[in-house]
């Protein structure tokens, strides 16, 4: 971020879990933030920071209005759907929010002569890793409509940068965990699908006993291994970011993880000891599109941005999210 000059930035989606976490950290750097978001699986509770402009990127009249009266000096943008079995049943409602939507962004960028953006993309875009540990010139394969609808808009980005000179980086995020630790704000889905949370929930309700999806891929024991990256230190790479574009210009990727694999079985148990509690659970058929192992190599942000992840123990990641969903605010 550059030192010294106050920023105004957009934060569409910022009424979400990790939008919410970004307009927080902008606004307590001391810069401007202004959110968009539709509310469509946001939470009007989130928004204590900036102007909050209600909106649907789908709609260009909506988008227009969003740059009405602000000249932003950069756009984040974490509006979109999530949810990979959601978009293999509705390819279309992932294609129109997430690349329709992302265009009409683009677009009122550059009618308001706006050039620097940072996406949310994921490590879905690259399906069956082929590596321990995943560099981003791993081959790009994603395996379901979310998936190619971030690819999309990454290759969009690259086109953007050389015909129009929209600079931009791109964030695949592992698996985004943890909350605020003064748990004012958290991650709250409905329906929630998520891991972490889900552990967590049924740790604190009896009445509803975790489901484990898959327990024959070919990992030490049998679950999913997943990379967890603490929300704080994913939004401390996207202001990294801003300060990248000024001297850097096109279009970016870099991927954000702690580099550390833990499967399902010992984040439990990490939740477990978080918690003091004994976690149930039922193991069920595997999910549709599940990859057996996502680890991130991270070393490209760490050199290039100078970031650098806080949270390195899952417990301490674990223990920011269960303060929040023992007293969810929304
Ligand atoms: N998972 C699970 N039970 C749940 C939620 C998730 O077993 O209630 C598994 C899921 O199949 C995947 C891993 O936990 O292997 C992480 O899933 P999550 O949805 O948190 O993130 P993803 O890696 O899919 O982005």
């Amino acid at each position: 971020m550059p030192k010294n000059k106050k920023l105004s930035l957009l934060v569409c989606g910022g009424a979400g879990y990790i939008g919410s976490h970004m307009a927080r950290m902008i606004a307590e750097s001391g810069h401007d933030v202004t959110v968009f978001d539709n509310l469509s699986t946001g939470h009007m509770e989130a928004l204590k920071w900036g102007k909050f402009i209600k909106g649907d990127l789908r709609n260009p009249n909506d988008v227009a209005k969003a740059f009405e009266d602000s000249n932003y000096d950069a756009v984040f943008h974490f509006s979109g759907l999530i949810v990979v079995s959601e978009s293999v049943e509705k390819p279309f409602e992932y294609y129109d929010n997430n690349v329709t939507g992302t265009i009409n962004l683009l677009e009122a960028m550059r009618a308001n002569g706006v050039n620097k953006f940072v996406f949310s993309s994921t490590a879905a875009v690259y399906g069956d890793p082929v590596m321990d540990m995943i560099t981003e010139d791993h081959p790009l394969k994603p395996l379901n409509p979310y998936g190619k609808s971030k690819l999309f808009v990454e290759e969009i980005l690259q086109d953007y940068a050389v015909a129009y000179g929209l600079d931009s980086v791109c964030f695949r995020y592992f698996n985004a965990a943890g909350a605020h630790p003064d748990s004012l704000i958290g991650e709250a889905h409905k329906p929630e699908t998520h891991l972490i949370p889900n552990i967590l929930l049924s740790g604190i309700d009896d009445g509803r006993k975790l489901k484990i999806f898959g327990n024959d891929y070919p990992t030490p024991d049998g679950t999913c291994v997943r990379d967890y990256i603490h929300i704080l230190d994913l939004c401390d790479a996207h202001l990294s970011a801003i300060s990248y574009m000024e001297n850097k210009e096109g279009a970016h990727v870099f991927n954000l993880g702690n580099g550390q694999g833990f499967s399902i079985l010992e984040v439990i148990k990490a939740s477990s000891e978080v918690m003091g509690n004994k976690i149930e659970f039922d193991y069920e058929p595997a999910r549709a599109g599940d990859s057996p192992r996502l680890v991130a190599d991270s070393s490209k942000a760490v050199r290039e941005l100078k970031w650098q992840p806080k949270f390195n123990d899952l417990r301490e990641m674990i223990e920011t999210a269960y303060r929040w969903h023992k007293k969810p605010a929304y």
